[in-house]
């Protein structure tokens, strides 16, 4: 008797840290993309209180 059914549900499901829901598989630890855009565009936003660095010597690959 096999139960490997079982195996994939090791993993106990997480509440959604945006709106609570549970996650999924895709968007662990989230329940959708759009609350995983959501808490990375916060955690961006957040990010950017850092002060800018002063080191000019990374050139922009973009220029030449
Ligand atoms: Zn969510």
């Amino acid at each position: 008797m096999m139960s490997e059914d079982k195996v994939t549900q090791l993993r106990p499901k997480v509440p959604c840290p945006e709106c609570g829901q549970p996650s999924e598989q895709d968007t662990f630890p989230f329940c959708s993309r759009r609350c995983k855009n959501l808490d990375l565009n916060r955690w961006l936003s957040g990010a950017y209180v850092l002060p800018p660095a002063e080191d000019d010597e990374k050139p922009n690959p973009d220029q030449h």
